[in-house]
């Protein structure tokens, strides 16, 4: 027999835990746990548990598939290729359009970037978590410089309060939550915000069970009570920041005083006062994540949280800063390998002359490369699909499902019928593929080489524990052979994964001091590493922020979201989220059997007695434009008057009725109404 033990990390959520792959006579048979990653310390949930399993299954796309005469039949490799080239080369720049993919390794965004910018010749590049973490990226930046997490995983256990939002931790990143309750067991106040009473909220010692939509009120109502009694970091504030008067002028009116936010948002003016002290105690940790991103206000509340740390001085050190909890686990790295219409690698901005000679002459391609503009990004996409004003025409798809994924399913399948030609690649036939002329079968996480990036900025290697199904091949070496089918064999002609993290590291600051070599020395660096002698960085902005003048700015907010209003007849506000069982869509998690349960509906004690619902009840759930059924869960966790269900059970004809929801906790939701099934 021939045991082996593969270290790579778990493909699902961004906190990037490790484990080995366990390999028998060349089959996964299992993972073992790796104790000496820093982040999970040999620890797992049982999603990264599970994630062995969905690898065999017998659903796994082994072959291309070329659709002909309105059906989807296998084709040879050359043919496909063959096809997609052709294909290609018919449209201008403006007609392509690229989705990348954070459950792909940072050597295929990367390829998949320097495909959509030097092969298509299209910035018209991005991947669908923009749809709920692109706010982290973009809000971060503009207060603080880089956009990501400031401190990292392993320090969260030495804060001595940690205020967590948006986010239920326990379940969506379960080994995170493991850290906050070590700081807690150490001493650490821990107080959660969140319109629903989960796992994560009751472990904590102060629990704001606010108004679904009613955030920015919230963080404002605490900032207003940190001037009030006057526990600001002046300090902090004189030296490191810009536009705190105007800030705080905003922040002191009537309007966010202690009892009028208290009756916007339900929270009591005492528990306001009381998190206000508590947060402005040297040693405050804030962690966030899609409960607040995946809003309309998205960008203002990450202001709002980036606001509280500057006032009170809570960046730089161990144990402070803001913590985004980001989606897929590599959707750090997509967006720092540019998989986004407005950069290049390392954030570079494609509009910037220099940067964009800097890719054009690294590169070398003899006709040129995208021009220095911005490209459009998803929401972008599909909305010019949907006018049908002709301007998009191709697409090409890596490691993502935007029927699932997108909001608004009806919307995006409206999009996609407006393709003239669609390329999906990946590892299962998913719903997306029901739309394309093309697919083509991609490894997963287990079969390939390559790094990936987690939410604390940390670059991991991945090790390749077992051969592809069928004829499924990595997705940078399916792209360098379009692109080579194309006449640009030349600059895509890596022969390994190695090969291409050099290249992209020689082109993008952050990673520049990264190579294979030292990864192999010291398993994880977390960027900026500008040098080879360069440790990396655990703590952002000890000395300086990185913006022009080293300053965080001060960027006040006061934009609501609505919920839709409820009425006599939709007389509960629905709202969905995920669970600790399953992932995003559930595409990998539901074919693990370890990980697979069934659906429910949340319902509060008290509306489920007058409705006659106990738990395990069949349920009808209704909303103006749609219904669904499930099993009902009575729960004192969510307020009354609401109704929760976790997005990944629905199946594909009622999803519509979750996505056409704001998703996660704290988004608001839809009016709905709701019948026991007899
Ligand atoms: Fe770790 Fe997240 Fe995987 Fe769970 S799902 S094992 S928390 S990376």
């Amino acid at each position: 027999m021939n045991l082996k033990y593969v270290p790579t990390t778990c493909p699902y959520c961004g906190t990037g835990c490790s484990f080995f792959l366990v390999v028998r006579d060349g089959r996964l048979v299992g993972v073992a746990p790796r104790s000496r990653s820093p982040v999970n310390e040999g620890k797992l949930c049982p999603r990264g548990m599970a994630a062995w399993e969905f690898v065999a299954s017998p659903e796994r796309l082994t072959h291309p598939l070329i659709r002909k005469n309105g059906e989807l039949v296998p084709a040879t490799w050359n043919e496909a290729i063959t096809l997609i080239a052709e294909k290609f080369r018919q449209y201008q720049p403006s007609e392509c359009c690229v989705l990348s993919s954070p459950r792909t390794s940072n050597e295929d965004n990367y390829v998949m970037m320097k495909f959509a910018r030097g092969v298509l010749k299209t910035n018209h590049i991005d991947h669908c978590e923009r749809l709920c973490h692109a706010s982290i990226v973009d809000s971060l930046a503009d207060s603080f410089g880089h956009p990501a997490m400031t401190g990292s995983i392993p320090d969260l256990a030495k804060a001595k309060c940690i205020f967590v939002i948006g986010s239920n931790a326990f379940a969506q990143h379960p080994l995170i939550g493991r850290k906050i309750i070590e700081a807690q067991r150490s001493g650490a106040t821990y107080i959660c915000a969140d319109p629903r009473k989960t796992f994560t909220g009751s472990q904590a010692d102060l629990h704001l069970q606010f108004h679904a939509g009613t955030d920015i009120m919230l963080l404002n109502g605490i900032m207003h009570e940190i001037l009030l009694q006057k526990l600001e970091n002046t300090e902090f504030i004189a030296e490191r920041t810009n536009g705190f008067d105007e800030f705080r002028e905003i922040i002191l009116q009537p309007e966010y005083s202690a009892e009028n936010v208290a009756e916007s948002c339900g929270v009591p003016a005492e528990k306001i006062r009381a998190t206000a002290k508590l947060m402005a105690l040297p040693g405050c940790a804030v962690i966030y994540s899609s409960g607040i991103t995946k809003q309309g206000n998205s960008a203002e509340n990450i202001h709002s949280l980036a606001n509280l740390q500057l006032l009170t001085g809570n960046v730089g050190r161990a144990g402070t800063g803001v913590h985004p909890l980001r989606g897929q686990n590599n959707i750090q790295g997509a967006c720092d390998m540019g998989a986004q219409p407005f950069y290049f690698t390392g954030y570079q901005r494609v509009e910037d002359a220099d940067v964009h000679k800097k890719f054009e002459e690294a590169w070398s391609f003899s006709d040129g490369i995208a021009p220095a503009k911005t490209g459009y990004e998803i929401t972008e996409m599909m909305d010019s699909l949907i006018s049908k004003s002709g301007e998009l025409k191709a697409m090409y798809i890596m490691g993502e499902n935007p029927v699932l994924s997108d909001l608004d399913i009806n919307h995006a399948k409206a999009a996609l019928e407006q393709l003239e030609f669609l390329v999906v690649q990946d590892i299962f036939l998913n719903e997306t593929a029901g739309f394309a002329d093309v697919v083509l079968p991609a490894v997963c996480f287990a079969e390939r080489d390559g790094t990936q990036t987690n939410t604390e900025r940390r670059v991991q290697r991945w090790h390749k524990a077992c051969e592809p199904p069928g004829e499924a091949k990595a997705d940078w070496e399916i792209i360098a052979s379009i692109a080579s089918a194309m006449g640009y064999a030349e600059q895509f002609s890596w022969k390994t994964y190695a090969e291409v993290f050099d290249e992209l590291a020689s082109l993008t600051p952050p990673y520049a001091g990264i190579s294979y070599d030292r990864l192999a020395s010291a398993d994880s660096i977390q960027w900026p590493c500008p040098s080879g002698d360069h440790s990396g960085t655990q703590i952002l902005y000890t000395d300086t922020f990185a913006t022009a003048d080293g300053r965080a700015v001060f960027l006040p907010a006061v934009r609501q979201i609505e919920n839709e209003k409820t009425d006599e007849q939709y007389p509960f506000l629905f709202t969905t989220g995920r669970c600790i069982f399953h992932w995003d869509t559930g595409s990998m998690t539901r074919k693990s059997s370890a990980a697979n349960t069934g659906n429910w509906l949340e319902i509060n004690t008290a509306d489920a007695k007058k409705l006659e619902i106990s738990t395990g009840d069949s349920v009808r759930l209704i909303t103006h434009d749609a219904e669904i059924s499930a099993t009902a869960r009575v729960t004192e966790e969510i307020l009354p008057g609401t109704l929760f269900m976790p997005s990944h059970y629905v199946e594909f004809t009622t999803k519509e009725l979750v996505q056409n929801t704001m998703p996660t906790p704290g988004c608001g939701g839809r009016s709905a109404k709701i019948e026991k099934i007899i």
